[in-house]
């Protein structure tokens, strides 16, 4: 059996990319100076945030809300405050809540559940059952695959959830997998102003997509998010998960197939463990060239109050509201 790298004790971890060895306690330590570097390096969470963290009950999350307690204890004067996004997906979020529920007894905190149901009239299931009859009836119609109806509603819904709660950051769990994920992605449609937008973090002052549209930060209307794991692989998030035996749900959303990420992922899945540190290097190409983009997306568009819900849009309607009208 291989030592650790660290400390020579018995090896539990295996990372390929970089061919080193370690045991669960200078993983887990390694793991945490990454977040730690990350954070450091794109200003992610700072002395007096409150940070509002994306909890889903996945391993991502259980990851992020351990670490962003452990990061916040070393910092003044940061509260952490962990919020569920309930989509209403039968035989899924259920199980999932309930080890977001008995991940947050075990850190001591109360979590904060909004659901599509209270904030859009509709569960993501109704939406689906609605998109799908209108398909049936209506051959003009275009239907939107699942994950894109609940990526816009789930980041309208954190967005609101965290402003609620006062907070001045909202941390969601994308890892590096996710990061590599949506580069490919952005290119693979030809969407390089969604590219030169994404990132890290979008600071105060900076600009955050909205649907497709840019809308400026400045009046508070969007909180920050940020991606305190960039630096470290999903399969990394797992095993961390893991060996803290943090309580996480493995389920699959019963949507996931339909996705184009799934797809990426799948392809991104199969390439790394042929050529290790593949991932890592489609994030870090990204950042590098994000460098020489910065000085050039200065799009400022102040957002307007949706004319149908009063979130913030860049355009009279929100894509969230666009969503549900097309498919009344
Ligand atoms: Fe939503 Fe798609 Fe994720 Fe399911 S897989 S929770 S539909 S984004
Ligand atoms: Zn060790
Ligand atoms: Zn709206």
């Amino acid at each position: 059996m291989a030592s650790c790298k660290k400390c020579g004790q018995e090896a539990v971890v295996h990372l390929p990319y970089d061919r080193s060895n370690w045991c669960a306690e200078c993983f887990s330590d390694l793991f945490e100076r990454r977040v730690a570097r990350a954070n450091r390096e794109f200003k992610l969470i700072q002395n007096g945030d409150r940070v509002a963290v994306g909890v889903s009950g996945g391993k991502d999350s259980a990851t992020l809300l351990t670490v962003t307690q452990k990061l916040a204890a070393k910092m003044r004067n940061v509260t952490v405050l962990p919020v569920l996004i309930d989509e209403g997906i039968t035989g899924y979020r259920d199980a999932a809540r309930q080890k977001a529920e008995e991940l947050c007894e075990k850190l001591g905190f109360e979590l904060r559940v909004y659901s599509f149901a209270d904030l859009y009239g509709s569960t993501l299931d109704a939406v689906m059952l609605k998109r799908d009859e209108k398909r049936k009836a209506l051959s003009e119609f275009t239907a939107h695959p699942s994950c894109s109806y609940c990526g816009v509603f789930r980041k309208g819904a954190l967005n609101r959830a965290a402003r609620e709660l006062g907070a001045t950051k909202l941390a969601v769990g994308h890892n590096a997998d996710d990061v590599a994920q949506t580069v490919l992605m952005n290119m693979l449609r030809n969407e390089p102003e969604r590219l030169k937008r994404f990132g890290p973090a979008s600071e105060e002052n900076e600009e955050e997509t909205a649907g497709e549209a840019v809308v400026s930060l400045r009046d508070g209307a969007f909180v920050p998010r940020v991606k305190p794991l960039i630096y470290c692989l999903e399969r990394e998030c797992a095993l961390y998960a893991s060996l803290n035996q943090l309580p996480f749900h493995l389920g699959e959303c019963p949507y996931a197939s339909e996705s184009f990420r799934g797809s990426v992922k799948d392809f991104l899945n199969v390439l790394e463990p042929k050529y290790p540190g593949m991932k890592f290097n489609t994030v870090n190409a990204f950042l590098s060239l994000k460098k020489d983009w910065s000085s050039t997306v200065k799009q400022k568009l102040v957002p307007v109050a949706c004319a149908q819900c009063g979130e913030p849009s860049a355009e009279p309607t929100c894509k969230a509201c666009g969503m549900l009208g097309e498919l009344a």
